[in-house]
């Protein structure tokens, strides 16, 4: 394992200065890029050239900037950034597996990469097997010769699940197949590289952003698997083309900025209403309360200034309990009832009928995931007690009706 990084002191030690000393780097406004010298531009085709540009699906300064910042978080040597966190997961796959090769997943994943390899990536014939990754011994029996990926979210969507990234790399590396992590849930707050894995990726939709004003995507690995991205001949996202924009590439860098600020308050905030309703006796899902089974784990493996995160689960039993409950929430200003997450204002949704709903209903009974359960992503409400008894009247409207 390599040396402990300082993720927000990482980022805050990037300087970069605009083409006329600007505080933000410029924003190239360019689509292609002008050579002096033919030979030159072939020569670009053939490898990247550092500071030459050719094209803006291939590389861009602005996009540049943004994934060396995120290499930086994720303490990795390279990173590349995408139009969303589905091109950053579909990007990866697409480049690591060929047809006949398989995946070893974790059962509770966002929906839609649950769908990605449920149903499309058998097109190519890659099958994946689903599998409680909190349970090592089951990942291992479901290992092949023809395993190229263990595949897992960090905090996993919806159900909060934890995972043990050092012993799942142990096995990655142990079978010669990539460990590949979401870390869309715990930017920051887990350093999945830095424990093991091979390949991180994220929705910059969600946290990192965190504005809910865009979608973005990112890729964090070694040098030579983000080259291998941009290969003109192979590579999955010059192929694909999931190229971010210049203009958000810069605004999500300037949000980047602010991002260990905006998860302290997250956490504490999730945390100090997740363990009161807790104490009031709801069913509560959140890896901060000392009754998750994975609560001791993510003290032994997460970056502590950072927290537990900002989301927790409700479990108010019901469809028709929980539509009422967030009705309220919404009507009472508590936040959003949208999907998404990792905003400055609380956003919640039930994710059997909508983020999650992918999965078929059998395999959410066996996860737990089941209609009654409220996803729910605290803002940066500034007084998390005021939050707090806003839901506790919400709740006792929910009884009431
Ligand atoms: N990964 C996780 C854990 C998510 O929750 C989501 C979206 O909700 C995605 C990936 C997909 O990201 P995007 O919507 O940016 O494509």
């Amino acid at each position: 394992m390599s040396k402990k990084i300082q993720p927000a002191d990482n980022i805050q030690d990037l300087q970069y200065f605009g083409e006329f000393g600007g505080v933000n780097p410029s924003i190239t406004d360019s689509s292609t890029f002008t050579f002096l010298k033919a030979g030159k531009m072939e020569e670009i085709f053939e490898h990247e050239i550092e500071g030459c540009y050719l094209y803006s699906r291939h590389w861009n300064p602005m996009n540049k900037y943004l994934s060396q910042a995120l290499a930086q978080l994720e303490g990795t040597e390279n990173a590349s950034v995408t139009g969303s966190g589905m091109a950053a997961i579909t990007n990866v796959i697409l480049q690591l597996c060929s047809a006949g090769d398989e995946i070893v997943s974790s059962r509770t994943i966002y929906g839609g990469t649950y769908a990605f390899f449920k149903n499309f990536l058998p097109k190519f014939n890659i099958q994946t097997k689903f599998v409680d990754t909190t349970n090592i011994e089951n990942v291992k029996k479901s290992i092949t010769s023809k395993t190229k990926i263990i595949y897992c979210e960090t905090i996993s969507n919806p159900m909060l699940e934890v995972s043990d990234i050092v012993a799942l790399s142990k096995l990655a590396k142990a079978h010669n197949c990539k460990l590949v992590v979401d870390n869309t849930f715990s930017p920051m707050i887990f350093s999945p590289a830095q424990l093991g894995a091979d390949i991180v990726v994220h929705s910059m939709t969600k946290f990192i952003n965190g504005m809910s004003d865009c979608v973005a995507g990112a890729i964090c690995g070694t040098k030579e698997f983000v080259d291998s991205l941009s290969d003109v001949n192979n590579g999955a996202s010059m192929l694909l083309g999931p190229v971010l924009d210049s203009f958000r590439a810069a605004s999500i860098l300037k949000n980047l900025r602010t991002l260990h600020i905006r998860l302290k308050q997250h956490s504490s905030n999730a945390l100090h209403i997740a363990q009161k309703l807790h104490n009031d006796g709801q069913k509560i899902i959140y890896p901060g309360l000392d009754i998750h089974p994975q609560h001791q784990l993510m003290k032994s493996l997460y970056n502590a200034e950072f927290g537990f995160g900002g989301l927790f689960v409700i479990d108010v039993k019901t469809k028709e309990r929980a539509n009422v409950l967030m009705e309220a929430m919404q009507n009472n200003n508590v936040g959003y009832l949208a999907v998404s997450l990792g905003s400055y204002k609380t956003l919640f949704s039930a994710p059997g009928g909508s983020t999650s709903s992918e999965i078929p209903e059998e395999e959410r009974k066996q996860i737990g995931l089941t209609e009654g359960l409220v996803r729910i992503s605290i803002g940066l409400d500034n007084n998390p007690e005021r939050t707090y008894q806003l839901i506790k009247k919400c709740l006792s409207e929910m009884t009431n009706t």
